[in-house]
């Protein structure tokens, strides 16, 4: 993916979740480009589904996360394990993230 393909769809995301982490649900920033980028807080692109399986790209496999969470989640976790653990709800993922 482009760049700048990239960055839109950032901004897109980062609208349609009122400009919070899809893990834990901080407030991001978005910054211009090359300044700052490593801070905590920026607003990244991520897949919520690692690996490069078939569709791994596609639009609904995008969120936008906060560097922090980005960098701490790796691809060891699968996402909704990564947000329950930010979130601090492991009882609420137990019973409600199974269906997906
Ligand atoms: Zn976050």
């Amino acid at each position: 993916m482009k760049t700048g393909v990239k960055r839109a769809l950032v901004l897109e995301l980062f609208d349609k979740q009122g400009g919070r982490c899809c893990y834990c649900d901080r407030p991001m920033v978005i910054l211009p480009r090359g300044r700052d980028q490593n801070r905590p807080d920026a607003a990244t692109l991520e897949h919520l589904i690692t690996g490069r399986r078939k569709g791994w790209t596609k639009r609904h496999n995008m969120a936008a996360a906060c560097r922090e969470c980005n960098n701490m989640r790796g691809s060891a976790m699968d996402w909704c394990t990564f947000k329950t653990y930010r979130m601090g709800e492991f009882w609420e993922f137990i019973s409600g993230c199974k269906d997906l």
